[in-house]
């Protein structure tokens, strides 16, 4: 059997699957029905063995895992959380819902002491959600524990799992849900994962069953022959030898020059950068240095993890985008108010940091304080900008808080539309297309449902991405490009073709799309461009410029 969805990267994978479970619903608040005593030894059972587990992975792990693990099987016994469990059953509450419960003012309770105490609370959760899933006699949710390499099968990621996806383990991955642009393509698209998202069914696999992931083709190998088994270790053999390209900068065939910059979401991706010889940073997604905290980090925090990340990348630009929050990026230490039916179009990016300025100052000074420190090219972002007012009030804040070099990104179709009136007054403008896409098309960047409509190949996307580099041409202004599209390395060349002066995307596409430019003058690359302006779909487009291409 096939499966089709959506493929991340280009990579081939072969391996055995494990499958994700789903996640737990939280346990109903209703009476129990059983004995208290005997409803408190099974659940006095199911504790102790998941603080066995986890002494178990600790001793086996070793270094900083085994302290993290045997931290959460002393949680799993601390005394004070099980006389709460006992309490709260006794009170006639089922095991389930009074752990659920005792956890969870654990929770807070860490949170409430703040600091390092309160970076410990995801992992009071995780205790909680697997003593629940061993009273129901089901799976423990999260990424599979796993020594050997195997190939991950689930419903969706959250970006907090997908952040944990170790590249030595997860061969390749394969997804229900999920759309092209999403955070969970995104982050294993940077740990050069291949991945095919948006399969739309649910796959019932038996864990360990052999499966071919072929990111390129887009398509998941469920039981596939002995041939193909090895035909694709072959493929895979082939190409891990033919992987090594000399680095260069980024340039057309005829010499333009087109820098090529990466999109870094931790110190890895910064590391990863640098080894396949990125030209500097033009993405930072600061939001992701810190997507698990729980308290804000503060200004000296901050310019710690600042300062880090700069010193990779010396005499080099560095683009930073403040923190992008909301919608797909939740931080959990930021306040964006009641859940939204939409969140993608509410209180997230700029909207929710006007609204928490004391955030936006802290993170400018943290800044402003690390390029002092590493005299680096620093230049700042902003997200989710809607016109010259929000504009406007960014800049003005960046020059108080001591920032030079203050641009935006452009990923909502007002702000193309506009771009004239901010280039004006703004030092750069950096098009995110992932968002650009979504905006322009309507189309959820979360979802598979619709990836004719999701796809930065749209015409209309394309014009916009025009307009744009047409204002910063006309103003004199550098118009990047940070958005997935970037990876792409056909696309790549239309959007050079297009105005785009500089191109950020994840490290691991750096050689791909080197590779494609170095094939094709700037009048070609404008010829291009033309003709897939001229599409009528994406797909129309895409056949336009690649016909040409190839
Ligand atoms: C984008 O929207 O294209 C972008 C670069 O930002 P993110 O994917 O982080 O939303
Ligand atoms: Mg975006």
């Amino acid at each position: 059997m096939e499966l089709k969805g959506v493929g991340v990267g280009r990579g081939l994978a072969v391996g055995p699957v494990l499958c994700m479970p789903d996640p737990l619903e939280e346990p109903a608040l209703v009476r129990r029905t059983t004995d208290a005593a005997a409803e408190a030894s099974t659940t006095r059972a199911a504790l102790s063995a998941v603080a066995a587990e986890f002494a178990a992975r600790g001793a086996t792990a070793g270094g900083t895992a085994r302290d993290i693990l045997e931290a959460s099987a002393m949680m799993a016994s601390d005394p004070t959380v099980l006389a709460d469990v006992d309490d709260r059953i006794a009170h006639g509450l089922t095991g389930e819902r009074a752990v659920f419960e005792a956890f969870r003012v654990f929770e807070s309770a860490l949170i409430d002491l703040g600091g390092r105490m309160a970076e410990r609370a995801c992992d009071v959760r995780d205790v909680s959600r697997r003593v629940i899933a061993r009273l129901r006699g089901v799976a423990a949710p999260g990424i599979p524990q796993a020594t050997e390499p195997y190939i991950l099968c689930a419903g969706d990621l959250s970006p907090a799992d997908a952040a944990m996806l170790d590249p030595d383990l997860v061969l390749a991955l394969f997804t229900r849900d999920g759309g092209p642009s999403s955070h969970t393509a995104i982050l294993t698209r940077a740990r050069a994962i291949p991945a095919v998202v948006g399969i739309g069914a649910d796959v019932h696999l038996a864990n360990g069953e052999t499966v071919i992931v072929d990111a390129a083709r887009a398509t998941v190998r469920i039981s596939p022959t002995e041939l193909e088994v090895s035909h694709a270790r072959r493929v895979i053999a082939d190409r891990a030898s033919a992987a090594s390209v000399p680095l260069r900068a980024g340039a057309l065939a005829d010499g333009t020059a087109v820098p090529l910059l990466a999109n870094v979401g931790t110190h890895a991706d910064a590391e990863a950068a640098v080894t396949l010889g990125a030209e500097g940073v033009g993405l930072l997604r600061t939001e992701l240095l810190f997507f698990d905290w729980v308290v804000a980090p503060t200004v000296e925090e901050q310019r710690a993890q600042y300062t880090e990340v700069f010193r990779r990348f010396p005499d080099q630009p560095v683009v930073v985008r403040v923190f992008d929050v909301g919608a797909d990026k939740p931080l959990r230490f930021v306040p964006t108010g009641p859940p939204e039916p939409n969140p993608a179009l509410g209180n997230r990016g700029l909207r929710a940091l006007r609204r928490n300025e004391w955030l936006l100052r802290d993170q400018l000074e943290a800044l402003a304080l690390a390029q002092a420190e590493t005299g680096a090219d620093l230049r700042v972002m902003a997200p989710m900008v809607n016109d010259a007012d929000d504009a406007a009030y960014f800049v003005d804040l960046a020059h108080e808080m001591g920032v030079q070099g203050v641009g935006m990104t452009v990923e909502v179709p007002s702000l193309a539309l506009l771009a004239d009136q901010v280039l004006e007054f703004s030092d750069f403008a950096s098009i995110g297309t992932n968002d650009l896409t979504q905006y322009t098309m309507a189309a959820d960047r979360m979802l598979g449902t619709f990836p004719q409509y999701q796809d930065p190949w749209h015409p209309a996307v394309l014009r916009l991405v025009k307009m744009i580099c047409d204002a910063g041409a006309a103003a004199g202004k550098p118009v990047g490009i940070c958005g997935e599209a970037a990876a792409d390395a056909r696309l790549a060349v239309v959007l050079v073709g297009l105005g785009a002066t500089t191109l950020s995307m994840t490290p691991v596409a750096l050689a791909d799309v080197r590779a494609e430019l170095a094939l094709h003058t700037l009048a070609e690359a404008r010829m291009l461009a033309a003709r897939a302006l001229q599409g009528r779909t994406a797909a129309d487009s895409r056949a336009r410029a690649s016909v040409a291409l190839h």
